[in-house]
C-alpha cells in the first residue's frame, strides 16, 4: 500500500543534539532516507530531561529553523516541527513553559518513561499534564521492562487518556522477536494509536516506518495502517485523537494437573 502522506512523530534527526545524528551531513542522509521512505513530515524530538540530555524549547526551535534552511538548500523535501521527547520528571508541572508539544499549541507531548520500570508517581503526573490541557504520548512501551512483564499497565494508562507510540523498528523485529510479538499484541489490542520512527542514526538499516506501516496492514487489515498514519497527522495538527476499541490483554491461562 501507498500513502500519500507519511508524519513521523518520533525522530532524533537534528544534528548534534542528543544521542541521534552526530551531525548534519548525518542528519541530511537520515532526512534523504526518510524522504526516500515515503516521509514527508517529521516532528523532531530531541531528549529533553533525561538523564544525559536538556534540550530547551527555544534552542529546538531554533535548530528546526536552521535544520529546515539546510534541508531546502539541499532540496530535500521535508518539513521538520520542534518538538521534544520529554523524558518523565515530577516537576514537569513547574518546567511546562520550558516544554514543547507534539503539535504547536501542547494538545499532545512525547512522554518517555525509564527502560526498566514505570515510576510510581506516573498516574499523578499524567493526571496532572491533563488537567494543564495536554494529552500525554507514551513512547515506546514495548520496550520497557515492567510493561512488557504486564501490558495491561498500559491498558490503565489509555484507560485514564493516555496516548501510546509503537516504534517501527520494534514492530518489524529489529529489537527481536519478543519486542516484535509485544509490539503486535499492543497493536491487536487497540493499546497504541500510532507508530513512530524513533530513529536516532543510519546503521546499515534504512527508515523502516513505511515497512512498518505495510506490515500492520499484512497483520491487521490497510484501515489499521491508514488510521495510524491519519493519527500521527492529526496529532501533528492538534486535531482530535482518542484511543478507542482498546482491550485488556487475556493472560495466556495455565493448564493445572493435579
Ligand atoms: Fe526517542
Amino acid at each position: 500500500m501507498e500513502f500519500e502522506k507519511i508524519v513521523d512523530l518520533h525522530c532524533h534527526v537534528l544534528p548534534g543534539i542528543d544521542d541521534g545524528s552526530p551531525d548534519l551531513e548525518h542528519s541530511l542522509d537520515l532526512a534523504r532516507a526518510a524522504v526516500a521512505d515515503g516521509v514527508t513530515h517529521i516532528l523532531a524530538t530531541p531528549h529533553h530531561l533525561d538523564n544525559n540530555y536538556v534540550n530547551h524549547r527555544t534552542d529546538v526551535i531554533k535548530a528546526v529553523q536552521n535544520f529546515q534552511n539546510e534541508l531546502e538548500a539541499e532540496q530535500i523535501a521535508l518539513q521538520v516541527f520542534p518538538g521534544q521527547e520529554v523524558h518523565i520528571n515530577g516537576d514537569l508541572p513547574q518546567r511546562y513553559a520550558d516544554l514543547l508539544g507534539a503539535d504547536e499549541k501542547k494538545r499532545y507531548m512525547l512522554l518517555e518513561f525509564p527502560h526498566s520500570n514505570v515510576p510510581a508517581y506516573a498516574k499523578r503526573l499524567i493526571f496532572e499534564l491533563q488537567k494543564l490541557g495536554t494529552t500525554p504520548i507514551i513512547v515506546h512501551p514495548e520496550r520497557n521492562k515492567e510493561i512488557q512483564k504486564d501490558l495491561n499497565i498500559l491498558y490503565d494508562f489509555i484507560q485514564r487518556g493516555a496516548l501510546a507510540q509503537v516504534t517501527a523498528t520494534s514492530y518489524v523485529g529489529g529489537f527481536g522477536e519478543h519486542v516484535a510479538d509485544i509490539s503486535r499484541q499492543l497493536v491487536g489490542h487497540r493499546l497504541v494509536q500510532v507508530v513512530a520512527s524513533d530513529a536516532h542514526a543510519l546503521q546499515g538499516r534504512n527508515f523502516v516506518l513505511s515497512e512498518a506501516l505495510k506490515q500492520m496492514a499484512t497483520d491487521f487489515g490497510p484501515e489499521q495502517a491508514l488510521e495510524f498514519e491519519s493519527n500521527a497527522e492529526d496529532i501533528l495538527n492538534g486535531l482530535s485523537v482518542t484511543a478507542n476499541g482498546y482491550r485488556k490483554i487475556e493472560k495466556k491461562k495455565r493448564f493445572i494437573f493435579f
